[in-house]
C-alpha cells in the first residue's frame, strides 16, 4: 500500500491545490494533505482555520485525510507511514526552490520518494498569495478557490474592503482628486 503526504502551508487550500489532491488520490491508496503549522511566512488563517477549510475541500474525496503537523515534514511522512512526498509545480516559479527542498529533504530521509505534478493549466496562475491580494482588493476569485474559502477571505478582509470601496468612491465622487 502506498501512502502519499501533500505537505504546504494551505493559507488558504486554493482550486490549484484540490485539484493537486484530486489526481494523487487516483494514484495512491491514501493521501493526507498535511498542513504546516508554522511556516516561515506571515500567515493569514490559522492552522485549525487551514485545517477546517481543506477539510470541506476535499470531503468528496474518499481517500484523503486532512491533518496538521509541526516539525520536519519528514518526521510526519514516517509518522504516518507514508512513502512518497507530493508536491505541485508551476512554470518559472516552484522548480528551483522544489528541487533544493528535494535534495535536503533526500538528505534527512532518504526512503521517502518525491513526486511533482505538473499543475493544470487552467491553475498556473493561481497561488495562495496572489489570492490573498485580490481578495483584500475585493476582487472577483471565481473559479479560483472554493465558495467557503472565498466567503471566509471576505470576512477576513472585511474591514479592509469596506475601506477600499470607501477610498474609491470618494475619489470618483471628487474628480479632482484623481490624477
Ligand atoms: P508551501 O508554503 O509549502 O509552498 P503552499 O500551500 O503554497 O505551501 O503550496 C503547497 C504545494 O502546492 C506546493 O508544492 C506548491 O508548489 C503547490 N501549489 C500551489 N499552488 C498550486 C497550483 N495552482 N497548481 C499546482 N500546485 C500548486
Amino acid at each position: 500500500m502506498t501512502i502519499a503526504v501533500y505537505p504546504g502551508s494551505f493559507d488558504p487550500i486554493t482550486n490549484g491545490h484540490t485539484d493537486i489532491v484530486k489526481r494523487v488520490s487516483a494514484l495512491f491508496e491514501h493521501v493526507y494533505v498535511a498542513v504546516y503549522d508554522r511556516p516561515e511566512k506571515r500567515l493569514l488563517f490559522s492552522v485549525q482555520e487551514r485545517v477546517d477549510l481543506a477539510v470541506k475541500a476535499t470531503e468528496g474525496i474518499p481517500n484523503v485525510t486532512v491533518q496538521a503537523f509541526s516539525g520536519l515534514v519528514v518526521d510526519f511522512i514516517h509518522r504516518v507511514k507514508a512513502d512518497v512526498m507530493i508536491r505541485g509545480l508551476r512554470a518559472n516559479q516552484d522548480f528551483e526552490r522544489e528541487f533544493e527542498m528535494a535534495l535536503m529533504n533526500h538528505k534527512l530521509a532518504p526512503d521517502v520518494e518525491l513526486v511533482c505534478l505538473m499543475t493544470s493549466a487552467r491553475y498556473q496562475f493561481i497561488s495562495s498569495s496572489v489570492i490573498k491580494e485580490v481578495a483584500q482588493l475585493g476582487g472577483r476569485l471565481d473559479g479560483m478557490v472554493p465558495d467557503h474559502v472565498r466567503e471566509a477571505l471576505m470576512l477576513k478582509y472585511a474591514d479592509h474592503i469596506k475601506e477600499v470601496e470607501k477610498r474609491m468612491g470618494a475619489q470618483y465622487n471628487n474628480p479632482s482628486s484623481r490624477t
